[in-house]
């Protein structure tokens, strides 16, 4: 006999709503351990008393074999006097009013749901809206808290005796399963066409099938939303599907069956294929696969391609040996937020859908699919929504603060008790309705996370909705300048505080001398920045215009390379490369009407993407510069990438600016010339990083930083994330990048975040 041996253990980290408590209790009394676990805000507690050889598979158990969705910080152990428990209990949560209760993410349907509902004798056969505390919707069904079932949109459904008995069971998979239910109780689907319902089907999912089959296009109601669905393979039904969506050249995510069919269409690394098949299943861009064809209209000119697993249990139900890839892409009106409704659905997407599957499982809250990269065997996460949101950033100390984010692709942060919770993916707010999702989704957050913000943290921009929201309300408001919360985003991220040098690389933000930056070089720890370089100054000629109409930029780059050559070598060059409409572009950079000056590398981006003869002009965001890396013609496999470049200048002594102007020079004699341009895309990106580099060398040399923090969304740019990593590492810098939160925007309202937090602390507030 081993002696008894009691432990007080306290578990902190993200270890609610996960199922830990049912874990720990399974653990607990296999091993025949006597005692109690509880929850509180902190984390869990549990005091537990058994033979020491028992207690220490316990605690191993713990640390090595923790729930999938735990993520534990820290474990504190302590020794106390046994003193004899009876038997192992769960006991009630400490609740206290305004503390913090974290929920759980809407998870991917698990590896032991798939089997019941693929099992002929199993009584969840085929039921599409199997779950179980391992798996299923969480947050978008949360109206508020506690977290129960009363709480959530599975109210109206009525556990049977059957789902009751699981739930009620400790030691069963659907203790506490909030949304548990079976065909007997739980929610149902339904089929409708243009006309309303069509009855008598006996099996909604064959009929979808055989539709889908036919070319048809489907409304499917999932998880967080609606999707547009169609049989990816069918050239014709795709083709349909973007002229019905009005949308030309974004591309569509698609969903594949199994790893196989992954296999057949794309290349896919380990990594890629352990996300892909993960407990979150976000979509995942991987390359094509060049020798397979795969219609061309899904993702027109891209050698990428956005790639997902069924993540429901219907999902997987909607695949058969003849249906194995279906595009589905997000249901919504251009620029307008998912539709999640049954009603609103049926009336916003009638032009689009020929049929619509629907279910009365109803979504509280809309969520997107989530968008991941691997770079350098890291995931980076480009869209945060589905699977990740609402888990937290944890921190020290941190003041209740509201961080409204950007414009573009917002996110919003909150800021309570040692955690950072940031919002879903939010869309653009340049409509109505995009910004009243933002503002209910707000309110939704200060419900379910008991939130009273004291302080509001926004962009410097004086048009941005997400401001306007900020100066509407009535808390403290502090500013936070674009560029200087990118980069912070990235520190907090990397858990860094001293001083770095920050490389925001991006399209657009408000910079403090009213220009459009987006190619800066910072000082900056959390509390303030200091811009030490940047690209310089050109014109965007007709503001906003010159974003969608990249050929703009490349006038203006072209005019700005060539002016000091004389008036008529600037024209000719110009008429020659853009004919008239390059020359009206030359009066307007002379008029100087609705022509802001800008940093942005973005800009850069585009105006060589059209330079080359790649993109004139963009029908999604950030299409030229995205297509501009598609060009690349990189012989991954040979893993050879010749370092050629262009030639630029870095100027100046205390402020240092870059210089592109020879690099554009060669381009364009090259092009006027020769005709030809020999591997363009390939040496601009190379040129981009010897420039990161040189300027970060540059930097270290005056202020002895050796840290170095990319920011910005042109860091979604595999190719130059890769290569700035290994350039930069190469010349011995500490290299920091974004893995969780997104670089481009959407982490922005982490960044205003600290530096609110930081700047509150050293004020008197
Ligand atoms: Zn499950
Ligand atoms: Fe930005």
């Amino acid at each position: 006999m081993f002696p008894l041996r009691r432990v007080y253990i306290k578990v902190i980290g993200i270890v609610q709503g996960v199922g830990f408590r049912p874990f720990v209790y399974n653990s607990a009394v296999s091993l025949k351990l006597k005692g109690w676990v509880k929850n509180n805000s902190e984390g869990v507690f549990m005091d537990l008393e058994g033979d020491e050889k028992s207690l220490n598979m316990f605690i191993d158990n713990l640390r090595g074999n923790p729930p999938p969705l735990s993520r534990i910080e820290k474990i504190e152990l302590e020794d106390m006097e046994t003193i004899n428990y009876l038997c192992f209990e769960i006991k009630n949560s400490d609740t206290s009013e305004d503390k913090i209760t974290l929920i759980s993410p809407d998870i991917a349907v698990c590896k032991d749901c798939i089997r019941e509902i693929q099992d002929n004798n199993n009584k969840r056969c085929k039921y599409p809206f199997t779950n179980c505390t391992n798996c299923g919707p969480r947050f978008s069904i949360i109206k508020s808290i506690p977290y129960d079932r009363d709480k959530t949109t599975m109210k109206k459904f009525l556990m049977c005796k059957f789902c009751t008995m699981e739930y009620k069971n400790p030691a069963d998979r659907r203790f506490h399963a909030q949304p548990n239910s079976c065909p007997e109780c739980g929610p149902e689907l339904w089929l409708e066409d243009i006309y309303g319902k069509i009855e008598n089907v006996l099996n909604p999912i064959g009929f979808v099938r055989e539709k889908l089959k036919e070319g048809k296009i489907f409304a499917v109601k999932g998880i967080g939303g609606f999707h547009l669905v169609c049989d990816a393979e069918n050239s014709e039904a795709v083709r349909s599907l973007r002229e019905r969506k009005k949308r030309k050249y974004k591309p569509f995510a698609i969903m594949l069956k199994d790893m196989d069919v992954v296999k057949k269409y794309c290349i896919v690394t380990e990594k890629e294929e352990e996300i892909l098949s993960g407990i979150r299943k976000p979509i995942v861009i991987l390359q094509k696969n060049p020798s397979i064809h795969f219609p061309e209209e899904i993702a027109p000119k891209q050698k990428n391609i956005g790639v997902m697993f069924p993540y429901t249990p219907l999902h997987i139900l909607l695949f058969d040996n003849e249906l194995e890839a279906l595009v589905m892409t997000s249901a919504n009106g251009y620029g307008l937020p998912i539709e999640y409704e049954n009603e609103s659905a049926k009336k916003k997407l009638k032009d689009i859908a020929d049929y619509y599957l629907f279910h009365n499982r109803d979504i509280h809250i809309p969520v997107d699919d989530s968008v991941v990269k691997v770079i350098k065997g890291k995931m980076r996460i480009i869209r945060r929504a589905r699977g990740f949101v609402p888990e937290p950033i944890i921190v020290n100390n941190i003041k209740p603060i509201l961080a409204v984010g950007s414009n573009m692709k917002n996110t919003f942060c909150i800021a309570k008790e040692n955690f950072l919770i940031l919002s879903q993916h939010n869309g653009d707010l340049d409509n109505v309705e995009t910004y009243e999702n933002f503002i209910r989704n707000i309110e939704h957050f200060k419900n379910i996370f008991q939130f009273s913000p004291q302080f509001i943290a926004c962009d410097m921009h004086p048009d941005y909705l997400s401001s306007a929201y900020a100066s509407e309300s009535k808390l403290e408001k502090i500013q936070v300048q674009h560029h200087h919360a990118h980069i912070v985003s990235c520190m907090v991220e990397n858990k860094l505080k001293e001083k770095v040098i920050g490389v925001a690389f991006d399209g657009t933000g408000y910079g403090i001398d009213g220009a459009i930056w987006g190619g800066e070089f910072l000082i900056c720890d959390y509390r303030s920045f200091e811009r030490i370089g940047h690209f310089q100054y050109v014109i965007m000629p007709g503001g906003d215009k010159a974003v969608k109409e990249s050929w703009r930029m490349a006038v203006s780059y072209i005019y700005e390379a060539f002016k000091c050559e004389g008036e008529g070598k600037v024209k000719s060059i110009i008429e020659k490369l853009y004919g008239d409409k390059g020359l009206n572009i030359i009066k307007v950079l002379k008029s100087g009407i609705n022509c802001p000056k800008t940093s942005s590398m973005g800009r850069f981006f585009d105006a060589m993407s059209s330079i080359f003869g790649i993109c004139h002009e963009s029908d999604y965001e950030g299409q030229a510069a995205i297509e501009l890396e598609a060009a690349l013609e990189l012989k991954i496999s040979a893993n050879e990438e010749i370092d050629i470049s262009y030639p630029y200048e870095i100027r100046g002594e205390e402020n240092f600016i870059v210089d592109a102007s020879k690099a554009i020079k060669k381009i364009v004699e090259e092009k006027i010339i020769l005709n030809k341009i020999e591997k363009g895309p390939l040496k601009i990106h190379n040129t981009i990083v010897h420039i990161i580099v040189d300027m970060c060398k540059k930097i270290r040399n005056k202020v002895h930083i050796n840290k170095v923090a990319l920011s910005g969304g042109v860091f979604q740019n595999s190719y130059l994330l890769r290569k700035a990593i290994d350039e930069l590492t190469k010349n011995d810098f500490l290299v920091y990048t974004h893995k969780e939160i997104p670089c481009n925007d959407g982490g922005l309202s982490l960044g205003q975040i600290a530096v609110a937090n930081e700047f509150i602390e050293s004020s008197n507030f």
